[in-house]
């Protein structure tokens, strides 16, 4: 019935919150009647749902004054349990099981991290369960934090390879103007190349931490990837079976360009937030690695080596006017490299399987 096999849906706080910040449990019986239709025709989804911080602020008055990195902790803390308890009981009325993933940023830098959280959610998968992601908001803090749970739901999306992805705020897409003036109109499509720039407002969400732009960025990315992304209004009753029945037209669509990367060249492209160090290159490495034959890194053509990294970490490659041209998984530590570079006859420092240039 349906052409997606693999959904992910991520739900932002505002859709699970009312006005006053307390859980929506009326919004989050919709979403998950709609999901428990998916789930029931076949399709396997995934669910990445906002909401703990949310969640928690309801439930306790800190005794004394926290920051704000503590207040996310304790509001986590207690949020992400209710959260989750709501979500379980409300699939089991179903007589679907969900299950819990927590993950962190850091988890996706590692390819070993990175398969096991991809090995758990296709378990679930191959078992009937419902994941359920959400960031480990008590240990992520600060740098270590996703921008918000949009950057987390295309992680998601490509990690799992899924066939599509939502992404469900409180406004009904991406406007051509401001959305209160009648003649704004909403953007159904959008193409791989098109520009939107004059038409984001970077303004964030009041209850997450995500806004418009996150959501443009990541959406084009994951479109890249050869993954449709609809941007639409979670509040907005039956919205899901509405946007793949093809009974509304109220959504962004992120038009996918051909699928075409490998699973580890997709890991490695989207891992350039985490890299641990630098390799920079002579201008001949950088010629050949841009030629039309597939080229390996080699140390030969390695200038310098910037930082600390381990073997198989993934590293940023650099060229000699300080430009950052790709990223690769490194075959050697750190202490390794720096010996080798500049040296003739070596095994390759970066594997070309494992090369993604920008
Ligand atoms: N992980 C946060 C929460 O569950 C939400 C982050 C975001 O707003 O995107 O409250």
């Amino acid at each position: 019935m349906y052409k997606y096999n693999r959904i992910a849906i991520k739900i932002g706080s505002n859709v699970l919150t009312t006005q006053s910040g307390t859980l929506d449990i009326a919004r989050m019986k919709q979403l998950v009647d709609q999901i428990a239709y998916f789930h029931n025709k076949g399709v396997e989804v995934i669910l990445i749902s906002s909401g703990a911080v949310a969640s928690g602020r309801s439930e306790i008055t800190p005794r004394k004054k926290l920051d704000s990195v503590e207040v996310r902790q304790l509001f986590s803390a207690i949020g992400q349990v209710k959260l989750i308890n709501n979500y379980y009981e409300l699939f089991r009325e179903k007589g679907i099981v969900c299950g819990q993933v927590l993950t962190t940023k850091e988890s996706f830098g590692t390819r070993r991290h990175y398969l096991n959280q991809k090995q758990c959610m296709e378990v679930m998968l191959e078992n009937g369960v419902i994941p359920i992601v959400n960031e480990n908001d008590t240990i992520s803090v600060t740098e270590l934090m996703f921008t918000d749970n949009d950057e987390l739901s295309g992680l998601i999306a490509t990690m799992m390879d899924v066939d599509a992805l939502v992404i469900l705020s409180n406004i009904d897409g991406i406007f051509d103007g401001d959305p209160s003036l009648a003649t704004t109109k909403l953007i159904r499509e959008v193409n791989p190349n098109q520009n939107l720039g004059q038409y984001i407002q970077p303004t964030k969400s009041s209850f997450g931490r995500g806004g418009m732009l996150t959501k443009c960025k990541i959406a084009r990315q994951v479109a890249k990837e050869g993954i449709p992304v609809y941007i639409a209004n979670g509040k907005t009753d039956s919205i899901l079976v509405g946007i793949f029945s093809d009974t509304t037209k109220t959504y962004t669509k992120f038009l996918p360009c051909e699928k075409e990367t490998s699973s580890v060249k997709k890991w490695i492209a989207h891992s350039q937030d985490f890299a641990k160090g630098s390799i920079v290159i002579n201008q001949g490495a950088k010629n050949a690695l841009y030629g039309n034959e597939a080229h390996s890194l080699l140390p030969v053509g390695v200038v310098r080596i910037i930082g600390e990294f381990q073997r198989h970490d993934i590293v940023t490659i650099i060229d000699e006017d300080n430009q950052s041209i790709g990223v690769g998984k490194v075959e050697f530590d750190h202490e390794k490299a720096r010996l080798l570079a500049g040296k003739s006859n070596q095994k390759p420092l970066i594997h070309y399987n494992y090369l993604c240039l920008y």
